[in-house]
């Protein structure tokens, strides 16, 4: 079963989301196979966010990724990337569809509350960057039989 890698951002948390956020998935019918909260090191937040190196709001994204506490969690469903990326809304929530994460909780691009990888192989990126394999728990779901025919 497909895996993402999502992350409710320090002012999700500083704004007490965390919760919401993650019950949006879980309602969805998606399972949390690993959970953590964490403060992201300068190296591991350029690393992640490698592929905007070198645009102006580089600084400002690392400043704003290492200034408080992430909640960092690896889901796993059908089709779970692209669907959860659906659900986040686009980048700037001032353009994010109605209902979506991003523009139920956000107004501006740099504080848009959660990220998502957007592809199968960045989820495979992140996921490695942000936990150890021990840290990811397999187990069944007695309900999946409820949300999977
Ligand atoms: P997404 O998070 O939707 O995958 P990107 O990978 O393009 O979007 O950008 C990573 C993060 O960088 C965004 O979530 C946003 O917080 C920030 N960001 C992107 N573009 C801008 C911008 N023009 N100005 C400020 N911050 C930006």
């Amino acid at each position: 079963m497909e895996r993402t890698y999502l992350m409710v951002k320090p002012d999700g948390v500083q704004r007490g989301l965390v919760g919401q956020i993650i019950s949006r998935f879980e309602q969805r019918g998606y399972k949390i196979v690993g959970l953590k909260m964490m403060q992201i090191s300068r190296e591991v937040a350029e690393k992640h966010y490698g592929e905007h190196a070198g645009k102006p709001f580089f600084q400002g994204l690392v400043d704003f990724i290492t200034s408080g506490p992430v909640v960092a969690m690896v889901v796993e469903g059908k089709d779970v990337v692209a669907t959860t990326r659906e659900m986040m809304g686009a980048t700037n929530p001032l353009k994010a569809a109605p209902g979506t994460i991003r523009a139920t909780f956000g107004v501006d691009v740099g504080r848009n509350v959660i990220h998502g990888s957007d592809s199968l192989e960045s989820a495979r990126r992140e996921i490695a960057l942000f936990f150890r394999p021990e840290e990811l728990v397999d187990y069944g779901r007695a309900i999946d039989a409820w949300i999977y025919e």
